[in-house]
């Protein structure tokens, strides 16, 4: 197995920002020339998640209410009591949704649906750097 790879690097507002990350992930795929395998995409922090779905506005507004809905900003946390932080919720959201996909590649190209994009979501409370991994295995 060959594992080749590359850095995602973007600045995000929190509070839930989604960004379209799959030409990114398909730049570094190219680059990479691998026909079969599979491509890992791995955000760094625990208030940061990548997963994939259909990225447009009234989608990727229906996910965030969602997230709100399910775990609200406002609470009773204990990482914000015990640690005087203000950002529990957004820990919580990356931890549901999951720091990472992996994306069987064929032919070439990663096997994502017409209407499926690969998103990373910055849940923290602050404007962010991020980095993203993207690892090519074949
Ligand atoms: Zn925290």
């Amino acid at each position: 197995m060959t594992v080749q790879g590359g850095l995602l690097r973007l600045e995000t507002p929190g509070h839930g920002h989604i960004v379209d990350i799959t030409p990114g992930v398909e730049s570094v795929l190219s680059t990479s020339g691998v026909d079969r395998g599979v491509v890992t995409v791995f955000a760094t922090g625990s208030t940061v998640a990548i997963t994939t779905m259909e990225y447009e506005p009234g989608g990727v507004r229906d996910l965030q209410a969602l997230l709100d809905r399910l775990i609200p900003s406002a609470g009773e946390y204990e990482h914000n009591r015990r640690n005087h932080d203000t950002n529990a919720h957004a820990h919580l959201r990356a931890a549901v949704i999951g720091p990472s996909e992996a994306i069987p590649v064929v032919e070439g190209r990663l096997t994502l649906g017409t209407w499926q994009q690969v998103v990373l979501i910055d849940f923290d409370d602050r404007p962010r750097q991020r980095t993203v991994t993207v690892q090519v295995l074949s």
